[in-house]
């Protein structure tokens, strides 16, 4: 999922000014949205409390653009972003996010035929869907990635037909052009994003017929229902439909799908190289964003004090409550809220994290088990998608406390 290119600091500066639109260049943009002081890096782990506490902090600063509907964070500052072996992003211990995983590269290789090709994925974080990709298709992967740790995947069968790189990407690591290249969960990391896809594009060719797939955060779910916690700064870019369309179509290529999964909180492209570069005028899609936009503070507003309040009314009965999940989600959660005393600690199914300490709060992280002793009033879940998962899991810890789901 880590993917920001250094270099481009200083357009993404640029952006400050809230001027022109980095996916679209319209200068028709504006600030709807703002929150200061918060972590800049919500995926760091933490070996102690103070360092949490004093960990680097920005600003958020959505600004929509009025153009294509693309929403950017100009508060974004890459010099303060940090995506290292420190970083730790995997979902992978959840069985409902491998379920899915897996299916999606099941789908992806049948529906292009990817068996004995070459593969590409750019932010292929620890490189567990390269691996996939791999196992189910005999196929050859290159991963890029600076979090990218290559000796986890030592062993793993499939794996020796998998390179990961870690460094950031540069258009020199496609040596010759790929079947087939992927890039998930990595685009909201950077704010460039017609340069970046222009550069992607400008590696391609018609002939060859690359297939490109994305998978970023789908924005119209976040706008629609208030989801403050999926909006943290190291995501500055965030796409719909409509500029996910637009950033493509106008790079180069030519769309042939796009959906929404996981519950609605993904939206996925696939492309092809093409010689036309459209430009859609007058989208109405866009005034469809623009309308959800004008009315997003005040929605907001009451959405975060619903939640402060429930946290705080529990904590003030003398109930402890824990966050489950402590993931971005959470980071933006306690940091979006004020909340500090009142959260008891976190918990999260991923052992990387466990005795690590939340950026920006300091909450401890402990592994599931440890509820048991903590004897939790209130579990609030950071991701209603693995709500089942984690009742069950509740459930044989023997607690009986309340869950609430984001
Ligand atoms: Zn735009």
């Amino acid at each position: 999922m880590n993917f920001a290119d250094p270099t481009l600091s200083a357009q993404a500066q640029g952006h400050a000014a809230g001027t022109a639109c980095p996916n679209c260049g319209a200068g028709d943009t504006r600030l709807f949205y703002r929150v200061e002081g918060v972590p800049t890096n919500s995926c760091l782990l933490f070996e102690t409390r103070e360092e949490a506490l004093g960990c680097k902090r920005g600003e958020i600063s959505l600004h929509f653009c009025g153009g294509c509907g693309f929403i950017f964070n100009a508060g974004f500052d890459p010099d303060q972003t940090e995506y290292s072996d420190r970083y730790e992003e995997t979902q992978g211990f959840s069985p409902t996010f491998s379920r899915f995983h897996r299916n999606l590269a099941v789908e992806l290789v049948e529906r292009h035929g990817l068996r004995g090709r070459e593969v590409m994925e750019i932010g292929c974080g620890k490189g567990e869907f390269l691996v996939l990709l791999s196992q189910l298709g005999e196929n050859r992967g290159v991963g890029v990635d600076p979090s990218a740790i290559p000796e986890r995947l030592e062993g793993v069968p499939g794996a020796e037909r998998v390179r990961l790189i870690p460094e950031y990407f540069e258009p020199g690591h496609c040596r010759e052009e790929p079947d087939f290249l992927c890039c998930k969960m990595t685009l909201e990391h950077i704010p460039d994003t017609a340069d970046f896809i222009a550069t992607i594009r400008a590696g391609l060719t018609e002939a060859n017929g690359t297939v490109v797939f994305f998978q970023v955060p789908e924005t119209y779910r976040i706008l629609q229902q208030c989801a403050f916690e999926d909006i943290y700064h190291e995501h500055c870019s965030y796409f719909t439909e409509t500029s996910l369309r637009r950033l493509f179509e106008g790079c180069g290529f030519k769309v042939t799908r796009t959906a929404v999964e996981y519950d609605d909180q993904y939206l996925t492209i696939e492309a092809l190289p093409s010689a036309a570069r459209s430009r859609r005028e007058d989208d109405p899609s866009v005034s469809e964003i623009a309308e959800l936009v004008r009315t997003f503070p005040e929605r907001v507003a009451a959405h975060r004090d619903h939640w402060r309040a429930l946290v705080r009314d529990a904590s003030a009965a003398g109930r402890r409550v824990v966050l489950w999940g402590s993931g971005s989600k959470a980071v933006s959660f306690l940091t979006s809220l004020g909340l500090a005393g009142e959260v008891d600690c976190v918990t999260d199914i991923n052992p990387n994290r466990h005795h690590h300490f939340m950026p920006g709060t300091g909450h401890r992280i402990v592994p599931p088990d440890d509820l048991a002793a903590i004897e939790p009033g209130l579990i609030v879940v950071m991701n209603r998608i693995y709500k089942e998962e984690i009742a069950d899991h509740v459930r044989n810890l023997g607690l009986t406390c309340d869950i609430a789901c984001l």
